[in-house]
């Protein structure tokens, strides 16, 4: 299906919501213009997140953590296939008669694809990780004109955000929305350079994941598998803006808004689930049989690592942080940190503080009179404890003063 043009906005990741009939509706339901997490929180989960209670000022509010794989993991899949089976289990089950998620675009598998799959086998056609923005929201208007009143979406925070500001306007009898964490994407363009820095035949690379054990793996064509440490990674040739400003200041690491968060970051090497509400956990019970579930664990400090990224980026000053480490210590340091680094929900704690500090820090250095709409309250508990405070004109908006009826930026 052939999409309408999307108009261009700074701080936009193309969630699809500006190519549909009313595109002004970015304006109330953007995450980069006047987001409003503790009310859609309520909204969808029937309570803002609760800092008194373990994790929720770092994770949004849930019911129950785990640590999950697949018995039988997918083929294709980024990890073992959680997200696109609990899908495929709620159409098989009737709980949803369409799902809105991500696929390959025929002419490049990084590259992310809208689509939306009517039939569980065919879930299988979105395993996978692509590296990029494509305007899944786009899609929405065509589904229900199609007569789909029980949907299923497959979103990234940034799309998952959208989505729950107009949910109610939407008229559907049922939405379940399946969320995964977000981080550090970029275009699709960028990324091939990414790949070309990483190997002499980027072509034949199929999967890369930044795993919690602070390696990328990477997997070719041939079934041949690297892993590659992060400290080896070659940040230093990648352009300043790599990452865009979006990416490098969005304040939803772990998608709060989906009813169930599908990622890996506390899973110590296996998946982590974030059931939510009701319906987050009425979709994992359909697939339970199919899972092997535990408590997460965790272990280490990550006060060290937070404060460690946290100067590389103040001296990156808006670029990438880079680490000035000798070549011989690098080996040294990368054995080090999978082993007494933080791991598992420590781990998942550090990167949510890492990535708000990042917000705060870039924000303040791109775009200063952003701040003050754009930056959450949570976001300034979480950076507290490393000095980072908001100035008084970056002090949160109170929402009743900040509904802007039009998109407040360029
Ligand atoms: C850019 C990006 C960065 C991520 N960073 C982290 C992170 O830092 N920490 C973490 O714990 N998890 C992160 N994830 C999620 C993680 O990579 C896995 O996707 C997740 O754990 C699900 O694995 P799975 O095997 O269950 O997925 P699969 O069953 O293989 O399904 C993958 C799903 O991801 C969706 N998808 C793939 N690419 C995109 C895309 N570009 N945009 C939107 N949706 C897409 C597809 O619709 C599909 O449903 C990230 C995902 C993306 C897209
Ligand atoms: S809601 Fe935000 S991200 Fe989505 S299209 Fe509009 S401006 Fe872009
Ligand atoms: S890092 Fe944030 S802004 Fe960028 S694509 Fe992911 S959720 Fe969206």
């Amino acid at each position: 299906m052939k999409l309408p043009e999307a108009p261009h906005r700074s701080l936009c990741t193309d969630c699809g919501l500006s190519r549909t009939d009313d595109p002004k509706r970015c304006g109330r339901a953007c995450q980069f213009i006047a987001p409003d997490y503790p009310a859609l929180e309520a909204q969808v989960h029937g309570r803002a997140r609760d800092a008194s209670r373990p994790d929720e000022l770092h994770f949004g509010p849930f019911q129950t953590m785990y640590r999950a794989r697949m018995k039988a993991p997918k083929a294709g899949a980024q990890w073992t296939g959680i997200t696109t089976s609990l899908a495929a289990r709620a159409l098989a089950d009737g709980l949803v008669d369409a799902v809105l998620c991500m696929g390959p675009d025929p002419d490049d598998n990084w590259r992310p694809c809208p689509m939306l799959i009517t039939k569980p086998a065919d879930m299988a056609q979105a395993r996978g990780m692509r590296m990029g923005y494509a305007p899944l929201l786009a899609l929405l208007e065509p589904a229900i004109a199609a007569g789909h009143k029980r949907i299923g979406v497959i979103g990234i925070p940034c799309q998952v955000y959208a989505l729950r500001a107009l949910e109610r306007e939407l008229g559907l009898e049922r939405l379940y929305v399946i969320g995964t964490p977000c981080s550090d994407n970029t275009t699709t363009e960028a990324f091939h350079t990414f790949l070309g820095l990483l190997s002499d035949e980027p072509e034949a690379i199929t999967y890369l994941e930044f795993r919690a054990d602070y390696r990328v793996e990477l997997r070719f064509a041939d079934g041949r598998k690297q892993l590659i440490p992060f400290l080896d990674l070659p940040i230093s040739q990648l352009p300043r803006d790599f990452f865009p400003l979006t990416c490098r200041t969005c304040v939803d690491y772990t998608n709060v808004l989906a009813d169930i968060t599908v990622g890996y970051m506390g899973g110590q090497g296996d998946q982590w689930l974030l059931v939510r509400n009701a319906r987050g956990a009425e979709l994992l019970e359909g697939l339970k049989a199919e899972l092997v579930l535990s408590a997460p664990g965790s272990a280490g400090k990550r006060k060290g690592a937070v404060t460690g990224f946290i100067e590389n980026t103040k001296r990156a000053a808006g670029g990438l942080p880079l680490r000035r480490m000798p070549g011989w210590l690098r080996p040294v340091v990368s054995w080090i940190m999978p082993r007494f680094g933080p791991r598992g929900l420590e781990f998942a704690r550090a990167r949510v503080e890492m990535k708000a500090a990042e917000t705060v820090l870039h924000l303040r250095r791109d775009a200063p009179r952003r701040m003050k709409a754009m930056v959450p309250a949570h976001i300034w508990q979480l950076t507290e404890a490393y000095g980072l405070l908001p100035q008084p004109e970056e002090q949160p908006l109170m929402r009743s003063d900040n509904a802007p009826s039009t998109p407040s930026h360029d």
